[in-house]
């Protein structure tokens, strides 16, 4: 039986050693708003949507009151940021706790915006509502595609003002997430804790995440393989959908294998492995095609991390974490090369699979054609733009027809339908939805493009009109981290 919805925290975090976070409480704000609330996920996590949405629900939302059973916490962590390690933590989020949902399903209750920590460092512990609005978009499509990440419950305006490059309203986002543990969690242990404290946040991430661990042989070794496989096959699907993370800095890359921080990130119009939209991600550390790549890098961090408690013996302990990021890049390309037949519609795997995809991805690039809706072309058999009549596709497509020969036409398109989605948040959309939101508090243009996000597979007809491209194409889009 299912119990009475409403809150139910149950906050196992707070029983790390101390070093792990600090108590704290959000800081109080002038005049909480509800904006958005996320009635489905309130209604999967067992809430009471009904008593949420209202004044009692905005103040808990803008971090104004404190539900009943939470113990908020601000939690620590480090990490390197485009390559320089850093003490970072929870600057301008607090943890009210864990919400234990229908299924003993575990999840963080987490305020983003609810002010300053100990760990705020210079920032004042506040964001912006556009940002938050924006985050709320992009989580609930990445979610609507099928990729893991954190999700959105509710983003309530404070009646406060921040100060950025401009004035901005003020705003709380509620994050939800299965945990905000963090590579950078660990190599805050490894670096500012006992070898005792990175065993216990091992111990803890293990049970919470990874239970079947439990009785390895060696639990830190076999919790750094999962969080391999995990992180390649979540880069795998960044990879496939088109989307830029942005910052991948080792503090942003959960240990859950969650999507997490979206600040800069953006999705690809035109296919470019060089695509970066971050304004501060100058030499391209964080583009679009060195993503598999940095993720291999963030895991070797991981490893590091890892070592003192994965081998008494220094050397055996390399010699291990090595063996297991050396599985890395094989583990992310049959990932990838999976996901991609599908994209295709491949039922079987050929050896040259690989050489057929690389050289459509090629053709798109050349002639700078959209990485989405070529797919979504190829999955609707509708040629219409010019690119489709070039000779040099035409003979990719008498090749992709030949190896598609003896399949079932229908369960081809079927599976393209599953695996190609007809919308993504494309950049311009979002932008002017957030700019109604915003600067004219009107949330109609949102909530309809969260309505067609919904289900990004159903090419229904509302969907058509999302799927067209910006006006102007070769004008850059600049994302930004930290508003
Ligand atoms: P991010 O780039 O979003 O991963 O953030 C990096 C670090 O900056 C984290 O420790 C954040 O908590 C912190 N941070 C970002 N914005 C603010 C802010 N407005 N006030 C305090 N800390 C912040
Ligand atoms: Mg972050
Ligand atoms: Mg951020």
């Amino acid at each position: 039986m299912k119990s009475r919805p409403g809150w139910n925290f149950d906050n196992s975090y707070a029983k790390l050693p101390p070093i792990f976070y600090t108590k704290q409480k959000p800081e109080p704000v002038a005049s909480p708003k509800l904006v958005m609330f996320n009635e489905s996920l309130a209604e999967e996590l067992n809430l009471h949507p009904g008593a949420l949405q209202s004044e009692k629900g905005a103040a808990i939302f803008a971090g104004k009151d404190v539900p009943e059973g939470a113990e908020p916490i601000a939690q620590a962590y480090a990490g390197h940021q485009f390559g320089h390690f850093t003490m970072l933590g929870d600057g301008r989020a607090i943890l009210l706790g864990e919400h234990v949902a229908p299924g003993n399903r575990r999840v963080d209750i987490q305020l983003k915006g609810a002010g300053r920590t100990p760990y705020s460092r210079g920032g004042d512990g506040r964001a912006a509502l556009g940002p938050m609005l924006r985050e709320y978009i992009i989580s609930e499509a990445m979610h609507a595609l099928g990729i893991p990440t954190t999700r959105s419950l509710a983003v309530a305006a404070t009646g406060e003002r921040v100060i950025r490059e401009r004035v901005l309203p003020g705003a709380v986002l509620t994050r939800v997430a299965s945990s905000h543990i963090r590579v950078g969690t660990f190599e805050f242990a490894r670096q500012f804790g006992s070898k005792e404290d990175l065993r216990a946040l091992c111990d803890y991430t293990i049970g919470r995440h990874f239970p079947h661990l439990l009785n390895a042989k060696n639990p830190p070794l076999a919790l750094l393989e999962e969080v391999i496989r995990k992180q390649a096959s979540l880069i795998a699907k960044w990879q496939l959908a088109g989307f830029v993370h942005g910052v991948m800095n080792t503090d942003n890359m959960a240990i859950s294998g969650e999507t997490i921080d979206y600040g800069p990130c953006a999705f690809m119009d035109r296919y470019n492995p060089e695509t970066v939209f971050s304004s501060i991600d100058v030499y391209g550390r964080y583009a679009y095609g060195n993503q598999p790549k940095i993720g291999g890098w963030n895991l070797a961090r991981f490893a590091e991390a890892l070592l003192p408690i994965i081998d008494e013996n220094k050397e055996k302990a390399v010699r291990l974490a090595q063996e297991a990021l050396a599985e890395y890049p094989e583990i992310y390309v049959s990932f990838y090369l999976g996901g991609m037949r599908k994209k295709l519609g491949l039922f079987d795997e050929k050896e040259e699979d690989g050489a057929l995809i690389q050289e459509l991805l090629q053709l798109m690039q050349e002639h700078k054609q959209d990485y989405t809706n070529t797919f979504r072309a190829l999955t609707l058999q509708k040629f219409e733009e010019p690119f489709f009549q070039t000779a040099e596709f035409r003979e990719w497509h008498l090749r992709y027809l030949a190896r598609i020969k003896y399949q079932h036409p229908a369960e081809t398109e079927e599976l393209m339908k599953r695996h190609n989605p007809a919308v993504i948040p494309r950049n311009h959309r979002v932008e002017e939805a957030l700019e109604a939101a915003v600067e004219r508090g009107d949330l109609s243009l949102m909530k309809k493009l969260l309505a067609v996000l919904s289900d990004p597979y159903a090419y229904s007809a509302e969907q058509e009109e999302y799927c067209t491209l910006p006006e102007h194409p070769d004008e850059p889009y600049i994302t930004y981290c930290g508003t």
